[in-house]
């Protein structure tokens, strides 16, 4: 794999949930109330007992604590980073119903998981090889997650993924106030030492194909998420060097060593383009990079907006301008300043956008176009048995299986698009039903 580099801009972030203490952790976990058929549990996508790890913080059992969270997410640490808490677990919690401030969940699983990584403290072994050898694409959280799974019950597991880099999105996708590039990784080494192979450089499409791993395995498991940024349909758009893809710009800004992205500093005004969570992340990480002057188009109404509200007004606050009901219509280049022009829209009875005739324009010297990620449908929709469904890959909702037998997928090439939580508890849904079937199939 290849190795990050220390000198990423991505470290600038300040970290916006600093860890607790030991004093802080043992108080804030004596508050929670440890409740019969907790709605916590029930609103976390793995499903964690959160009573139970929370009783043991504030017992002073806190190894204890970590191999519960654990046992149900094993990233337990990535997951209490970039978790959406105030939708999941948080959100959940019978303290909102009281008017008090939930328990802060997250923080308590971050200061369990570190404790437990910090000491070195390993919980699982592989088992007993069982001579079932299973495929996985992609190696995100979802693949990774399954591939624990099938470790721990003996199964042979290879990960086949098209970059150098593990993790997927979880390395190279989240916002770096949540969390950064090497949390994901090492959390990703401590499930590679249970003995998960990986191959890097290998592209499904490409130098590898399903009928190949069908045969040469007993199960596939597909955890491909989803494909490059979607491109704006704006004529000269393509070849503008300063007009970017922003889940392509924030993997740089994570990944690449500074120096590749100097010219950032002459970046004094940025456009995003879009209304969900990767155009509020992008625009609070300009806003983190020192960019003065950051603004989000969006074609509808702020009440129309995919992404969080609590990410947008935390945008707001951090001085973001969106500009609501605009979409840009034309680009033009001189030398590193684009002129953009935006136009009003219109929103007809039906829900249609249509373009009005007010314009406006805006110079910026950099655009990133957040309006989503391209689907997966074309390049594995050949396969027999696998069917799509408004460009998820239809599975079963039990154990993950896709209309062919032997292939199993997960993560957001199954869901849409999720969090890094529904990625785990898809993957290991799979890796049971796979288990599963070696032992009764
Ligand atoms: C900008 C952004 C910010 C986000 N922030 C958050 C957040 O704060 N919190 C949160 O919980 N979630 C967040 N998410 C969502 C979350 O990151 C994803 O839901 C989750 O990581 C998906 O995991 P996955 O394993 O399904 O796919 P991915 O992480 O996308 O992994 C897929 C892997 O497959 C590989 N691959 C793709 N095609 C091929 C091929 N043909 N052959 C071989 N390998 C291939 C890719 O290189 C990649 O490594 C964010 C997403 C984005 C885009
Ligand atoms: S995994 Fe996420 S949703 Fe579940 S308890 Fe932990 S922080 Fe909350
Ligand atoms: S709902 Fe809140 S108080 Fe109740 S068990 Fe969960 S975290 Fe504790």
């Amino acid at each position: 794999m290849k190795k990050l580099s220390t000198e990423r801009l991505e470290t600038q972030f300040a970290d916006f949930k600093p860890r607790l203490n030991a004093v802080e952790a043992t108080e804030e976990a004596n508050r929670c109330i440890n409740c019969f058929d907790a709605p916590c549990i029930k609103a976390c996508p793995t499903g964690i007992d959160i009573p139970k790890f929370i009783r043991r913080i504030g017992a002073g059992h806190v190894e204890g604590a970590a191999k519960t969270i654990l046992d149900s997410n094993v990233f337990g640490l990535s997951c209490a980073e970039c978790c959406p808490v105030e939708l999941l677990c948080e959100g959940g919690c019978v303290y909102n119903k009281l008017n008090h401030k939930p328990i802060t969940i997250g923080k308590l699983q971050r200061f369990a998981i570190e404790h437990a990584y910090d000491h070195g403290i390993e919980f699982y072994k592989a088992g007993k090889p069982s001579g079932r050898k299973v495929a996985l694409v992609g190696a995100g959280a979802a693949s990774f997650a399954a591939a624990h799974e099938l470790r721990l019950h003996g199964h042979e597991t290879t990960i086949f993924e098209k970059s150098e880099l593990a993790g997927g999105l979880n390395t190279n996708g989240i916002a770096p106030y949540k969390m950064r590039a090497d949390t994901s990784l090492r959390e990703i080494e401590r499930i590679m030492n249970l003995g998960v192979q990986v191959k890097y450089g290998m592209e499904l499409g490409r130098n590898l194909t399903v009928d190949e791993l069908l045969t040469s395995h007993d199960a596939v498991f597909l955890g491909l998420g989803l494909g490059p940024d979607s491109r704006l349909d704006v004529a000269g758009v393509d070849k503008n060097p300063r007009v970017l893809g922003a889940v392509d710009f924030i993997a740089r800004m994570k990944l690449a060593p500074k120096a590749e992205l100097a010219w950032l500093k002459d970046v004094h005004v940025a456009l995003v383009v879009g209304g969900g969570n990767t155009a509020l992340d992008a625009c609070r990480e300009l806003r983190g990079l020192g960019v003065k002057h950051v603004v989000v188009s969006y074609r509808r109404g702020e009440e129309d907006m995919s992404g969080y509200k609590h990410e947008f007004k935390w945008a707001r606050q951090e001085g973001v301008d969106f500009w609501f009901g605009t979409l840009p219509t034309a680009f033009e280049a001189t030398g590193n300043t684009q002129k953009v022009t935006l136009t009003r829209t219109k929103v007809d009875a039906q829900g249609k956008v249509a373009l009005g005739t007010e314009k406006m324009t805006l110079d910026t010297q950099l655009v990133l176009v957040a309006t989503g990620q391209a689907k997966l449908e074309s390049l594995l929709s050949k396969t027999p048995g696998l069917k799509f469904e408004k460009g998820k890959l239809v599975v079963d909702a039990k154990t993950g299986r896709t209309g062919n037998a032997k292939i199993f997928a997960g993560g957001d090439l199954a869901n849409g698009g999720m969090e890094v939580v529904n990625a785990v508890a898809e993957g290991k849904r799979a890796a049971r039903a796979i288990h599963e079937g070696f032992t009764h199939g």
